[in-house]
C-alpha cells in the first residue's frame, strides 16, 4: 500500500500552506564552520503566525469534523502555540474553542501571561480557562474532562484534543507529509542530508517524521533535541509513539531501539525556560539569516543542533537539516531578557 494510501482512512480538514520552503543558510554555516545547515521552514505553515500545530491539527480537527463536533477544547501552557493555533482553526472552521492555560513555568512576568500567545488566543476568541499546577499532566487532562462534560450537559458535542501518551498520536501524523517534503526538497536541491534536527516535546513531530522518513524508505537519521523531559523520560515516549503511527496506520512497521536518537544537552533550566545557549542561537538565527525561532522550542532545537556541531558529532561536508517548528509568538511573551542591553 502507498502511503497515501495508509493515510486515507483518516478524516482531515486543510490548515496548512505545504510544502513548506526549504532553504539553505549560508551565513549560519560559514560563521559555525561545520556541516551546510538547511532549514524546513514549518514556521511558515500560514495559519495564525504557522507552526507545526497547523500539520498537526488537520487531523485533529477532521476527526472531531467527522464525529459531528462544535466545540473543541485543549490544555497546554500559558505561552503554548498549540492553544493559539487551535483557536485560531476553530474560528476558521467555524467551531467553539475551550483552552485551558497549565502554570507550567513558574515566576514569568506580566508579559508572559498577557502578551504573545495570549494575547492572540484572546484574539480568536477563545473561552479561556485556567489550572494552577504545572506538572500534573492527569489533573489538568481531568479539569478538561469535566469541562467537557458541563458542555455535553449543556447540549454542546465537545471534542478533547488528548496529547498524552495514552491517546493514539493523531497529530504525529500531520508530519508524514513533511518528512516526504524534506525528502523531495532535498533531493531537488542536489542535497545528500546527513539528520535531520527536530524538537522533541509532545513527540508528535518526532515521531511523525520518524514514521514518515520510514514510510518513505528514507533511513535518514532523525535528532531529537528535548524541550520537556530528558532522554531517560523521553525516549521511551518516542519509541511507544513512533511505534504507535505505524499501528495507527497498520504499515507492520517495528522501530529498531536505534532509530531513537535524542539530546537533551540544552534543556536546562527546564521546560519554557532558556539559558544562554538557546539566547546565542536565537541571535545568531536572527543576525546571521533575519530568521525569528522562540526560546522554548525551535531556538532550543537550534541550539541542540549548535551544540553537535560544536561538539564534532556533524562535521564539514555533512549536510543537516533544522526542522523550524515556529513559535515566534512567544518571543513576545518572553522579550525580558532576550536581547543584551536594552
Ligand atoms: C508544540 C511545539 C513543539 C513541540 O512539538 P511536539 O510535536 O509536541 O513534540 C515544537 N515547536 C513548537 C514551536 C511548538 O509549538
Amino acid at each position: 500500500m502507498s502511503v497515501a494510501d495508509l493515510l486515507a482512512p483518516f478524516p482531515r480538514v486543510n490548515l496548512t500552506h505545504a510544502p513548506t520552503p526549504f532553504e539553505f543558510m549560508p551565513n549560519l554555516t560559514r560563521h559555525l564552520g561545520g556541516p551546510d545547515i538547511w532549514v524546513k521552514r514549518d514556521d511558515c505553515t500560514g495559519l495564525a503566525m504557522g507552526g507545526n500545530k497547523s500539520r498537526q491539527l488537520e487531523f485533529y480537527f477532521g476527526d472531531a469534523k467527522a464525529q459531528g463536533c462544535d466545540t473543541v477544547l485543549i490544555t497546554g501552557a500559558v505561552q503554548s502555540n498549540f492553544l493559539r493555533m487551535t483557536a485560531a482553526a476553530a474560528s476558521k472552521l467555524g467551531m467553539a474553542c475551550e483552552i485551558q492555560h497549565e502554570d507550567r513555568v513558574k515566576g514569568q512576568d506580566a508579559l508572559y501571561h498577557a502578551s504573545g500567545n495570549v494575547l492572540l488566543d484572546k484574539m480568536f476568541g477563545a473561552v479561556i480557562h485556567t489550572y494552577p499546577e504545572g506538572e500534573d499532566e492527569a489533573g489538568a487532562d481531568n479539569a478538561l474532562e469535566q469541562r467537557a462534560d458541563e458542555l455535553r450537559q449543556e447540549g454542546r458535542t465537545p471534542y478533547v484534543i488528548h496529547l498524552g501518551a495514552d491517546h493514539p498520536p493523531l497529530g504525529a501524523l500531520g508530519y508524514i507529509d513533511a518528512a516526504e517534503e524534506v525528502v523531495a526538497q532535498a533531493k531537488a536541491e542536489g542535497v545528500n542530508l546527513n539528520a535531520i534536527v527536530v524538537p522533541s516535546g509532545s513527540a508528535a513531530t518526532h515521531s511523525g517524521t520518524l514514521a514518515g522518513l520510514r514510510l518513505h524508505g528514507s533511513a535518514l537519521p532523525v535528532l531529537g533535541v528535548c524541550v520537556r523531559r530528558e532522554v531517560p523520560a523521553q525516549g521511551p515516549r518516542v519509541k511507544t509513539r513512533t511505534q504507535g503511527v505505524h499501528d495507527m496506520l497498520g504499515s507492520g512497521h517495528a522501530v529498531p531501539d536505534t532509530d531513537i536518537a535524542l539530546t537533551d544537552a540544552v534543556l536546562a533550566p527546564g521546560y519554557g525556560l532558556f539559558g544562554d545557549e538557546v539566547k546565542e542561537a536565537l541571535t545568531l538565527a536572527a543576525r546571521m539569516e533575519g530568521l525569528l525561532a522562540d526560546p522554548v522550542y525551535s531556538g532550543k532545537t537550534l541550539a541542540g543542533l549548535i551544540h553537535k556541531i560544536r561538539n564534532g558529532t556533524f562535521t564539514k561536508g555533512q549536510s543537516v537539516c533544522f526542522m523550524h517548528t515556529g513559535g515566534t509568538p512567544a518571543l513576545f511573551g518572553y522579550s525580558d531578557g532576550l536581547v543584551d542591553g536594552d
